[in-house]
């Protein structure tokens, strides 16, 4: 997708500070974090949102909850995190590429 930052990413165009990556997934660090480990976790195929989740493009989303752990403890969150989703304008999705937060560190709040 031409006008997407985070297929930008993806193919380098656009640079990241990478913590993790393979054939189907990139995590890297957010730009404006807004927790003290704030890393963006995006599938390697263009799906606007999670409204677009199918049984065809969902082997990429699985994918990344099945690294999720392994991520995690590679930044040092033993002592938890929070996955977001945020899904449409109304959620405050701002970049149509589907991606989840993973939010660590001390976190303000039960959610948001
Ligand atoms: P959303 O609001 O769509 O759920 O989250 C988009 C996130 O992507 C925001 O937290 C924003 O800071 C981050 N972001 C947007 N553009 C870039 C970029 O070019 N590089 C990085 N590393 N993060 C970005
Ligand atoms: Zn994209």
């Amino acid at each position: 997708m031409e006008d997407c930052v985070f297929c930008k990413i993806i193919d380098g165009s656009i640079p990241s500070n990478k913590v993790y990556e393979d054939d189907k997934m990139v995590a890297f660090h957010d730009l404006n974090p807004q927790a003290p480990v704030h890393i963006i976790m995006i599938p390697k195929l263009h799906v606007k949102s999670a409204d677009e989740i199918n049984e065809t493009n969902s082997e990429y989303i699985a994918h990344i909850f099945s690294k999720v752990g392994e991520i995690a403890k590679s930044l040092g969150l033993e002592n938890g995190y929070r996955i977001v989703n945020n899904c449409g304008p109304d959620a405050g999705q701002t970049v149509f590429h589907i991606h989840f937060h993973l939010l660590g560190g001390e976190l303000s709040g039960k959610m948001g």
